[in-house]
């Protein structure tokens, strides 16, 4: 389809998966022409979602091969079209998973465009002009100026690209429950952490900036090391042991699970204090167990939230920058994206792969 478009002019060297078998290989496409509200962006790196995996593999049946993949995009702006006033030639730039939106109905708004009835995304979706979206994985990118954020100057533009799926996706629900601020002298609220993965390990890194009390619950306890001297957690839950979980009872004002293997809501709601909430990031193929009971005898919640606004991405850049939070990456070059992609799989990475797509020396 892409192909086809009048306006895209614009050879592109990138990477795709061109059927289920979910290899990648290198691939030339067209992007349009750089329009008013387009910014044109030099790619340096690119993030390696979970999410590129189910779409290279087309695990979701929703697949529009050849997939270009990547949605945690860093790089410098070369092009700004005419009524681009916020950003400027040579900025550090940041593109995550939205690429359209409708502009006009409530939640576009707000600011909570990730809502959108219409909403596209940055790969695998249906651009205004008809065409089909192409990710990270590719040498340049041209984005609506309106879904693009900068990067804090402070923080290497490698180890941030995963800010802009992996950070927002955990930062927008603290920011809704009000987890944001240090709270000042004195202790903050006990929140758990689960899973300590690619997300996980970002929550811990905000909820310690913020000041809160930060237990980390997994079910393995090779985490608990890593959870406790390296991100600096206070505490660690073995969720298949049953006396700490007992142990643990009622401690939680709030939770966030990260995990997307299939497991029950229940031992986790228990966890939590009367009233408290428990969002949900990750995302289990199949239906959750969600048992009434925690629920109802701890007055309990239990929400799901999806990555964040443009707006709200933006301020996440910028209290990133303030704390100098990044992500743990381990940088690997095209040749190597296959191997990352079958490790990612296995969940063998600490704790996020960037692609080093300009092929530059990491920490730019
Ligand atoms: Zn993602
Ligand atoms: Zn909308």
């Amino acid at each position: 389809m892409a192909q086809t478009t009048s306006n895209h002019t614009q050879n592109v060297s990138g990477w795709a998966a061109h059927d289920s078998s979910g290899k990648i290989t290198p691939y030339n496409f067209k992007r349009r022409e750089n329009g008013i509200n387009d910014v044109t962006i030099k790619i340096l790196y690119c993030g390696i979602c979970h999410t590129d995996i189910h779409h290279v593999k087309n695990d979701w049946g929703i697949t529009m091969y050849p997939v270009v993949p990547g949605h945690e995009i860093t790089g410098i702006i070369t092009k700004v079209g005419g009524n681009v006033t916020n950003l400027k030639v040579g900025d550090r730039a940041g593109v995550g998973c939205l690429a359209a939106s409708c502009l006009n109905c409530e939640y576009c708004k707000e600011g909570e465009e990730n809502y959108c009835d219409q909403l596209q995304f940055t790969y695998n979706g249906i651009f205004w002009d008809g065409s089909i979206t192409y990710g990270g994985y590719s040498e340049f990118i041209v984005a609506d100026y309106r879904y693009v954020v900068r990067v804090p100057e402070n923080l290497a533009m490698d180890a941030a690209a995963p800010l802009l799926c992996a950070g927002i996706t955990v930062y927008s629900p603290l920011k809704d429950n009000n987890l944001l601020d240090s709270p000042g002298p004195g202790p903050g609220k006990r929140i758990g952490i689960v899973g300590l993965g690619g997300l996980g390990h970002i929550a811990v890194k905000f909820g310690k900036a913020f000041g809160h009390h930060v237990t980390v619950i997994s079910t393995s306890p090779s985490k608990e090391k890593e959870a406790r001297d390296r991100l600096g957690a206070d505490d660690f839950i073995l969720s298949t042991n049953a006396d700490q979980m007992q142990l643990k009872r009622r401690t939680l004002d709030f939770i966030l699970d990260t995990v997307s293997a299939q497991h029950s809501l229940g031992p986790t709601l228990d966890l939590l204090k009367v009233k408290g909430t428990l969002v949900i990031v990750g995302a289990p193929e199949k239906p959750m167990d969600l048992p009434s009971f925690p629920l109802i005898f701890g007055k309990r919640a239990v929400k799901g939230s999806i990555i964040g606004g443009i707006k709200e991405t933006q301020d996440m850049m910028d209290v990133c920058g303030k704390y100098n939070i990044t992500c743990d990456i381990e940088v690997v070059n095209i040749s190597q994206i296959n191997e990352a992609l079958d490790r990612l799989g296995k969940n063998d990475v600490k704790y996020r792969f960037v692609i080093d797509v300009a092929g530059k020396p990491s920490g730019l």
